[in-house]
């Protein structure tokens, strides 16, 4: 990916520069830079994504606490969760969260595009997205009126369907929940196996999926390890973006757009850092206001997991396979051989969505089911076979914030959730264990079933289900909205997601959502950039 001087542009000086190779920005520079028209400077904090682990999709495991490769946030205490501090791992290189996340396809329910339609963002309805999400999928069980064929991003049956994960469905349908074979088509409510962002028992992030195809253009070229720490203004126009990369200071210019593609955690910073967001706090870092945008940084949302451990009664699960050097080795040589087995499953092999109170419209809670166990994500698996289940609300009352902590942009930001703010988290939680262990009860997984671990069975009363939320809930990796599209004054990006107030500046990645979606985030997040993209180029004319 080389410089652009064959398309007579100073070096230093392209059409657009993106800050933040996720999979917003991967989507970004791939589309702007194909018409061949545009130079486009891609600029990424991380390294490429050369670690080997990231391609395999069990791999996630093992990239929680890769520090190469992972900013590793943590919150600041949370008052809801006793004062405990989360731990919020985020990707750093190529390809941002998706080269280390847990490459579950979910679009989230039709009504919540709808709702950001019925808040006044025109053109984000479900119909409207719809094509966006087609235009980025490549389906492997062929196109249909949901499902898209041919485009970059594949989305694949599981690898690895194995027989608990199977019983979790039958468990499911046996505790009234339908069956659904698709979640992603006309209703998401149901149980059913995921599908995951693969191809060939490889991860697809948005790096492999839309960079690769465009590394031999030469109009798109690639920093990495370059950290973005200002965006320069002229007036109130973005006109480039001040980074640091190998020690040294340098300067891109964008003669169209700066495209701020960093993540919810890392977009609201990087404006707050460019005096852009809330002035008192900029000011009590003493960086000059260039606009007071009260909402950069705001209504911060998150998914909360709660996770229930079972002990297994057949020695099948990957706990198994994992503690037994035999069974170890035979995974690594057959998914060496056939890129298939254990090695290939994501973050969920199972799940469903179901409604907490049959008054709702649509689910309000999603379970994630895997046959393996641990105490938390990412450390060593139990020494006994164990399968898990968590629940996650998909519609969270409580909001929290982003702020700077320091005028220093190699600083985390200060990170709250507030999760469990709201009664109604509180409650839905509840009922979703409830829920639960009603389908882990039931007769489809009697075969499999030793005893509950965690929580255990003697926590049975609303208050001690509450108290077990408190002390063991954790996030499931979907912050968004810190930087919400919106009319309202705390809208900080318009339905074209420009930046209110700025010239030449965007916002394009999971912190514009206006609230967040009942699913998880990737492929919305691929959708924003898809139709940021369109939107980009239609005004470039
Ligand atoms: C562990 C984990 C598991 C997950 N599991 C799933 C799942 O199974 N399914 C799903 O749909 N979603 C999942 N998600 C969520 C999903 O991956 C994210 O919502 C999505 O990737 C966010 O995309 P983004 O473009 O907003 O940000 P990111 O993909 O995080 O990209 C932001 C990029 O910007 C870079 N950056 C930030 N600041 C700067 C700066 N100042 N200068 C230069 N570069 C910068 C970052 O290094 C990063 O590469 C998971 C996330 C994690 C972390």
């Amino acid at each position: 990916m080389n410089a652009t001087a064959s398309h007579g542009i100073e070096p230093g000086e392209f059409d657009y520069v993106i800050v933040g190779a996720g999979s917003a920005g991967c989507v970004l520079a791939n589309r702007l830079s194909a018409n061949g028209k545009y130079s486009v400077l891609l600029l990424e904090a991380g390294p490429r994504d050369t670690h080997a682990w990231i391609h395999i999709p069990l791999g996630y495991g093992r990239l929680f606490k890769e520090k190469a490769v992972n900013w590793m946030y943590q919150t600041e205490p949370e008052p809801g969760l006793g004062g405990r501090s989360v731990f919020q791992p985020r990707g750093k290189v190529l390809g941002g969260s998706s080269s280390i996340n847990g490459l579950l396809y979910i679009r989230g329910q039709h009504e919540d595009y709808d709702r950001w339609r019925q808040r006044g963002n025109v053109g984000w309805g479900y119909d409207d997205v719809l094509p966006y999400f087609k235009k980025a999928e490549d389906q492997t069980r062929g196109a249909d009126d949901f499902h898209g064929s041919g485009g970059p991003l594949p989305v694949s049956n599981l690898g690895h369907p194995d027989p608990i994960s199977a019983a979790f469905i039958e468990a499911a349908v046996e505790a009234g929940i339908p069956r659904n074979p698709d979640f992603n088509g006309a209703s998401q409510e149901g149980a059913g196996f995921f599908q995951t962002t693969t191809k060939g028992g490889r991860r697809a992030s948005a790096a492999v999926a839309y960079l690769r195809p465009a590394k031999s253009r030469g109009n798109l070229h690639v920093e990495t390890s370059a950290l973005a720490e200002k965006i320069l203004f002229e007036g109130r126009r973005a006109v480039g973006v001040q980074y640091r990369q190998a020690g040294a200071s340098r300067v891109a210019r964008a003669r169209k757009e700066v495209l701020v593609s960093g993540g919810a955690f890392n977009s609201p910073q990087l404006l707050q850092l460019s005096g852009v967001g809330p002035a008192e706090l900029l000011r009590q870092h003493g960086i000059e206001v260039v606009l007071d945008a009260q909402g950069v940084g705001h209504d911060l949302q998150d998914h909360m997991q709660v996770r229930v451990v079972m002990r297994c009664s057949q020695a099948i699960t990957l706990n198994d396979i994992v503690n037994n050097p035999f069974r170890k080795v035979m995974t690594g040589l057959r998914y060496a051989a056939f890129r298939t087995g254990p090695l290939t499953i994501a973050a969920g092999t199972s799940g469903a969505f179901f409604k907490t109170n049959p008054r709702l419209a649509t689910p309000d809670v999603q379970i994630h089911f895997l046959p393996f166990s641990t105490d938390k994500m990412g450390e060593k698996l139990h020494p006994f076979s164990g399968f898990t289940a968590s629940v996650c609300q998909l519609r969270p009352e409580s909001r929290g914030s982003i702020r700077i902590g320091s005028a220093d942009p190699a600083a985390p930001p200060e990170i709250r959730i507030n999760y469990l703010a709201s009664e109604v988290d509180r409650t839905t939680n509840i009922e979703g264990l409830k829920i639960l262990r009603k389908i882990l009860q039931a007769p489809a997984l009697a075969p499999y079933v030793v005893e509950e671990v965690d929580p255990g069975a003697k926590v049975t009363s609303d208050e001690a289900l509450l108290a077990y939320c408190r002390a063991r809930g954790t996030t499931i990796y979907h912050p968004t909205s810190t930087c919400r599209m919106g009319n309202d004054p705390l809208a900080v990006v318009d339905q074209n997601l420009r930046l209110r107030g700025i010239d030449g500046l965007r916002v394009v990645d999971a912190s514009v959502m206006p609230d967040l979606v009942s699913g998880n985030t990737n492929a919305p997040v691929i959708m924003i950039a898809e139709k940021a993209s369109d939107l980009i180029l239609q005004d470039a004319r």
